[in-house]
């Protein structure tokens, strides 16, 4: 990346090595009496007056700039980011995966981009048809009954189907106090049971960093609502006892519930429906390749058995026996309603893409996940530490305890890939791996990539042996060094003022 960004180097700086800059505020570019557009004078009679008095005659700080200025500053702005179209994003857990431009030429196709979400359903035919077919794609893929695409996100998936199941709970009489997460659970299992109205308890992992069926038999009673699983947990490690766990949970009255935001480790290879499992969310922007990470909206569809069918959040979509497809408000049982319209339409349209771009083949996305995440594992075992040596799938797991002798952490190693051109990986997550370092490289990574990352881990692992301050005090080639998180997390600062 170049690090001239907003104007030639001053003179008498080393030209071939100017400082790093930073692209100056836009308010901080305003000049007055400069716009960004023009209109023709207007030449028809001024019909509706506005009150004087909500009139403003100046607005404080009001930015005025050009066109050109506008369109220099954002691009700037973006080349100073790092995105998926530069480089390998290795985000464990967060899977920032090529996005395809065949699913954005779908998206913008002017019936889907221009429909109005209030248009009529005569005129929805299509984009009805679109939802159900995805709908029907993901019920196929999951094994389950019904699917929801309202919710905005994973997290809000998890809210929606933990209110699922407190709704059927509830029908018995009785909702239940309590839902069971592991310690190797995502973070926002136990937020999502907390704000259904439910207590959390957590349960230990057992050595291979899976759920401990003792542990889970004697915590199962009948104050427990469910077991939120993340399958494949936060390890990436299957739970490969899932069958044993769906049966302690069913025999107690509990619902099993999948957090399968990645459902990409196993997609098109296993089923949950067949494994026991209740309900399920995923999440398009990780499985499905939609964009996310500060390039559009997410999406957390939520799929369910035939128990949770009549709770599902209204209205439905459905296909009538005459061809047409409506939207069912008549479901009296229903959660209700978790966001407007259909849910975010844009990101349902390139998960469709996704999912009929690869057809019955679909497997290989998960098949290419799992064995670029166990390449990179071999190409840095014995270098970096693994707590866990239990087989993974989509994602490893190292920590930094071969390197921290020399003072240096895992968000030095993290900070000091930048300067290899690479994405940091997740770090400090999960929770129970001291100093993790979390690394998906997908499935749409090839091996060149790979071998690169590989090459550059382990350059950091011989520099953190033999010239730590490199390591310590990176990234040296980013536009913004090291900054101080711990200011910036108590000192907000979100507003600019005139
Ligand atoms: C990403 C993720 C979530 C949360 O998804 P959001 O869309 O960020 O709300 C939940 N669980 C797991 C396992 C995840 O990886």
């Amino acid at each position: 990346m170049s690090t001239e960004i907003a104007e030639p180097a001053a003179p008498g700086r080393d030209r071939l090595h100017p400082e790093p800059r930073v692209e100056p505020l836009i308010f901080e570019r305003s000049g007055q009496g400069k716009h960004g557009y023009s209109l023709p004078p207007l030449d028809v009679p001024e019909t509706v007056a506005i009150p004087k008095h909500l009139l403003r005659a100046e607005i404080e700080g009001e930015t005025q700039v050009s066109e050109v200025e506008i369109a220099r500053h954002f691009t700037r702005l973006s080349r100073l980011n790092f995105s998926i179209d530069q480089g390998l994003y290795p985000l464990g857990s967060c899977t920032m995966k090529h996005n395809p431009r065949l699913n954005e030429e779908m998206a913008r196709l002017p019936g889907f981009a221009a429909s109005h979400p209030l248009a009529p359903e005569e005129v929805s035919q299509g984009t009805l048809e679109l939802a159900w077919r995805l709908e029907r794609a993901l019920a196929e893929l999951t094994g389950l009954a019904r699917v929801t695409l309202q919710p905005a996100a994973g997290a809000q998936g998890e809210l929606a189907g933990i209110l699922m199941v407190r709704k059927a709970l509830e029908k018995t009489g009785r909702p239940r106090t309590t839902v069971l997460i592991p310690d190797s659970a995502h973070g926002t299992n136990p937020a999502s049971a907390h704000f259904a109205g439910y207590k959390v308890k957590e349960l230990k992992s057992n050595a291979k960093g899976t759920v401990d069926l003792a542990a889970l038999e004697a915590a199962m009673t009948e104050d427990v609502a469910a077991l939120m699983l993340t399958v494949p947990n936060t390890l990436g490690v299957f739970e490969d006892r899932i069958l044993d766990i769906a049966r302690i949970v069913h025999g107690k009255g509990g619902f099993l519930y999948c957090d399968g935001a990645n459902f990409n480790a196993f997609v098109g290879v296993a089923k949950p429906g067949k494994m026991g499992v209740d309900v399920m969310h995923m999440n398009l922007h990780k499985t499905f390749s939609t964009p996310h990470g500060g390039g559009g909206p997410g999406s957390g569809p939520v799929a369910v058995a035939e128990s949770l069918v009549p709770f599902l959040p209204r209205p439905t979509v459905e296909h009538r026996s005459d061809g047409r497809f409506v939207l069912d408000f008549d479901r009296p049982e229903s959660i209700g309603r978790l966001r407007t319209f259909l849910g975010n339409f844009g990101m349902f349209v390139r998960a469709l893409s996704y999912i009929a771009s690869y057809g019955n083949r679909i497997s290989e996305v998960a098949q290419n996940a799992v064995l670029n995440a166990n390449y990179i594992r071999a190409g840095l075992a014995g270098v970096y530490h693994l707590k866990y040596d239990a087989p993974t799938l989509h994602e490893v797991v190292f920590s930094d305890k071969n390197q921290t002798g020399n003072g240096i952490s895992n968000m030095d190693i993290a900070k000091r890939l930048m300067d290899y051109g690479f994405h940091p990986p997740t770090v400090s997550f999960p929770l129970i791996v001291h100093g993790a370092l979390m690394i998906e490289p997908t499935e749409t990574e090839g091996k060149p990539g790979l071998d690169a990352f590989i090459h550059a881990m382990r350059e950091i692992a011989r520099e953190c042996a033999e010239d730590p301050e490199i390591v310590r005090g990176a990234p040296h080639t980013t536009p913004v060094r090291r900054v101080d998180e711990v200011g910036a997390a108590r000192n907000l600062v979100l507003r600019w003022r005139p």
